[in-house]
């Protein structure tokens, strides 16, 4: 689940701006979090599931078939998370039986009418009402990220929200709405009947089975899952969708998209079936379950969920026709939750402490279905952003798989997710892909249907490769950090040999092993060497006839690690010219960007500017500091054609706001024409562009666009120009539409629009009710997400602050500081 969404937008803004200081880590209880014991075993479960929209509850009847797992037992216990329990009985030739029980507010504790053995399955029937919407944890006020079961607008009382009902089961809470034995080691068949209105579409895991209309103008669906999956991934979801359908193999491939979507559906979620066959065919498993659904919801807490053939997907997948013109930033999301019905659903983790096993996995999905698709640059840009996600997270003290965590939420992190799918990265590499595929497949087939650990994974590996790899798993999967590497290359014309010294430089006792290779380069030419970095200190010394062009440590550039090297500009911008991966080119990038005045330099930046692949070409347009005359002169004709016709968009705007700095009239039919691109960022940066050199027509095409339909860079550009000409309409428009955004992706990326926005505003009511709504909004977001979202947001209303006492404005910049000051929000 729980596609960590935020975290990657905070990489993508930070990566320019260095790392942040890691947050103080919270208290860890030692508590070790072993797997849950199997006392009973889940076979079945059948829900009657009927929804109050009234009171927000749901009024279930379930019958749950188990068995105990070894030991014969006389009694039960199940997780029911603040219900109403009516009855409790046991089914027998068609008769219910009562049987006795407790019902604490978090378990029902079942005495069962007999001892049964394990060859003794039985079936309890329980009459409840579930209340979401009233569950309180340890006496707390009631919770809003593990309710289970949401009701969004079900009176109809909110104004341009649809209605919806939908779940989130994991971790823990799909037993708020269906009592369950919750732990993820488990495993069950489930139908689910769900009575709606008749005018709302139902999805649920499986099958539709029957639909039947009643009397009273409601339906009542039956979907039915035959194959067994943990409880955590039973899904529910209603509401008024289009559903647009494709098809896999002759299987359903269904989009639950709200009706002003269905145009656009196939544009975001049409890759699903070539994601299907792609999958199926490198992990030598076929798509195991019967049909596979993806459902988008309003007001949703995660990012995503990977509920068994029914995925869910916050609203933020609802991308327009102009913003999947740039590119669909859902992609990735999408490959995520599908590589997860392998990886999570078909085998699963046996404990929030193995998460590894499910999201590491899903994780590298999105390298793979890039790399397949997209290209090896596009995946290594991924790949390299992942990295740093990790490295700026301050998580070097936990191993990835972790028996002590102060919340099992507290799993769900940059080390599970962005660090584990860079060591997956890093073993492929080592152990190569034929090798490594036909792991997975071990894995999948001997695990399939069944909760796995790491070791597990580890044995897979072991088994088709043929070799001990405790080291690797023991370094990286039961070990915490990452090296940090300085690396010096000499050349000795006497001896006639290349010498490579590396020395590990990270704080503590730990040292890494570390099997990589150092190319040499002589012109166009390469010369592999294989190399094992072990000590603290290593020298690798190689034969060289001549002094070589370049010497590339980690050749593939796949290694978890920080680096200096001594490389000089000459020798960067042959790694540009030859080695040629993703990272190569942007190290030269990076070190050409840090010498601008030198010529050697700006040959390296004025190349990037031409890259063959658009993520180096907007990179070098970001990295060109135009303070200096020679860039300047160098960049202008460059960035004039990017800016007219690039065929990337992303490129194509990142040039437009950098032309725009020259404020120079001549390019003002550049700024016009994009104006009306279909790229919001495209239109949005053209049209601050124009405002630099024709003002009063970037107010007369504000005014025209006012009246459209707009999102992102454009309708903030669009609102701060009417604010600018003194429209205070305009102003509070754009705090009410900020205000009004549901809490997710779209919110985030809109938050620095909006601090540039206070930063400059000088109504004090206004500005206290846009500060307010910041705040508000670093307080909404899920506190998993917080340590890394609310330092970056916390920055911006700090530059807010600092703007507003350097235009004189002292009460407004007062008030940001004093929300700074307050803690705990
Ligand atoms: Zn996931």
């Amino acid at each position: 689940m729980k596609q960590f969404v935020f975290l990657g937008a905070c990489c993508l803004v930070l990566s320019g701006a260095g790392a942040q200081e890691s947050a103080p880590a919270a208290e860890v209880p030692k508590v070790f979090r072993a797997t849950a014991e199997k006392i009973n075993d889940l076979v079945h479960t059948k829900l009657d599931a009927r929804f109050n929209f009234q009171k927000s509850q749901l009024n279930g009847k379930a019958w749950i078939t188990l068995r105990p797992h070894f030991y014969p037992t006389d009694s039960l216990r199940l997780d029911a998370k603040g219900m109403d329990v009516r009855q409790v009985a046991l089914v027998r030739g068609g008769q219910n039986k009562a049987l006795k029980f407790t019902n604490t507010g978090m378990e029902l504790l079942i005495t069962l009418d007999k001892t049964y053995s394990r060859q003794e399955p039985y079936t309890i029937y329980i009459d409840y009402t579930a209340k979401p919407d009233e569950l309180k944890v340890e006496g707390s006020a009631a919770i809003t990220d593990a309710k289970g079961l949401y009701f969004i607008n079900p009176r109809g009382e909110e104004a341009g929200k649809p209605t919806q009902i939908w779940t989130q089961g994991e971790t823990e809470a799909t037993s708020v709405w269906v009592p369950t034995i919750d732990k993820p080691n488990q495993k069950t068949t489930n139908e689910i009947l769900m009575t709606v209105p008749a005018k709302y579409v139902t999805l649920s895991n499986g099958l539709l089975v029957k639909q039947t209309r009643n009397a009273d103008g409601t339906r009542t669906d039956h979907w039915k899952m035959d194959l067994p999956h943990a409880p955590y991934l039973f899904f529910m979801g209603v509401g008024d969708y289009a559903v647009v359908k494709d098809q896999w193999k002759g299987k359903e491939v269904s989009y639950y998209v709200e009706k002003e979507y269905a145009p656009v559906a196939r544009r975001i979620f049409g890759n699903t079936p070539e994601m299907m066959s792609f999958f199926s065919r490198i992990l030598g498993v076929e798509y195991p379950w019967s049909k596979y659904a993806q459902m988008t919801a309003r007001d949703y807490v995660s990012g995503a969920m990977e509920n068994t053939t029914a995925t869910l997907h916050q609203e933020s997948a609802q991308q327009d026709a102009r913003q999947l013109s740039e590119e669909n930033a859902w992609e990735g999301t999408i490959a995520h939750e599908l590589f997860h019905q392998w990886f999570g659903d078909l085998v699963t983790a046996e404990s929030w402490s193995n998460l590894t096993v499910n999201e590491s996995f899903a994780n590298y999905s999105e390298y793979l279905w890039n790399e397949y698709k997209y290209g090896k640059d596009a995946a290594d840009a991924h790949n390299l952003s992942d990295m740093q996600g990790y490295l700026m997270s301050g998580s070097e003290k936990k191993d990835l798989v972790r028996h002590y965590y102060r919340d099992k939420e507290d799993m769900f992190d940059a080390v599970s997710y962005n660090k584990g799918g860079r060591i997956l990265h890093m073993l492929r590499n080592h152990l190569g892909d034929s090798a490594f595929f036909k792991a997975l497949n071990v894995y999948l087939t001997n695990n399939r249907f069944k909760a796995a650990e790491a070791h597990n994974l580890r044995l897979a590996f072991e088994e088709v490769s043929g070799k001990d790899l405790n080291w690797y798993f023991n370094q990286w999967y039961f070990g915490a950090g990452h090296p940090k590497l300085d690396i010096n290359y000499s050349y000795d014309e006497a001896a006639k040999k290349v010498r490579v010294i590396v020395q590990q430089k990270q704080a503590g006792d730990k040292l890494f092993v570390l099997p990589t290779t150092v190319d040499i380069y002589t012109g166009a030419s390469k010369v592999r060497h294989k190399i094992w970095v072990s000590d603290k200190v290593d020298t690798f010394s190689f034969n060289a006839a001549t002094k070589p062009d370049l010497v590339n440590f980690d050749g593939d550039k796949v290694l978890l690690a920080t680096k200096t090297e001594n490389k000089t500009i000459a020798e960067y911008a042959h790694q540009y010219k030859y080695a040629g991966n993703y990272v190569d080119r942007r190290e030269a990038i990076d070190a050409a960007a840090r010498r601008q005045d030198e010529a050697a330099a700006q040959a390296i930046l004025t190349q990037g500017l031409s890259d063959r692949y658009e993520g180096i070409r907007a990179y070098t347009v970001s990295r060109l500091d135009l303070r200096k005359d020679a860039i300047k002169t160098l960049a202008e004709p460059q960035l004039a054609r990017i800016a007219k016709a690039d065929p990337k968009r992303g490129v194509k705007a990142a040039a437009i706001a950098k032309l725009g700095t020259f404020r120079k009239a001549e390019y003002a039919s550049i700024f016009r024409s994009a104006v009306s691109d279909s790229s919001y960022n495209v239109a949005g940066n053209a049209l601050e562009a124009l405002s630099r050199v024709d003002s009063s027509a970037a107010v007369a095409e504000a005014k025209r666009l006012a009246n459209t339909k707009m999102k992102g860079k454009l309708a903030a550009t669009v609102t701060n120009i009417l604010v600018s000409a003194g429209d205070p309409a305009a102003a509070t428009m754009m705090i009410s539409n900020f205000e009004t955004m549901p809490l997710g992706q779209s919110k985030f990326e809109a938050i620095k629009p909006m601090t540039d926005f206070l930063a400059r505003l000088t109504d004090e009511g206004l500005f206290r009710r846009g500060v307010d709504a910041v705040v508000k909004f670093m307080g909404e977001i899920p506190a998993a997400y917080r340590d890394q979202t609310n330092p970056f947001i916390e920055g911006l209303l700090a530059d807010v602050q600092k703007q507003q006492d350097a235009a004189g404005r002292k009460a407004l910049a007062q008030y940001v500081q004093e929300k700074l000051a307050k803690k705990g929000f």
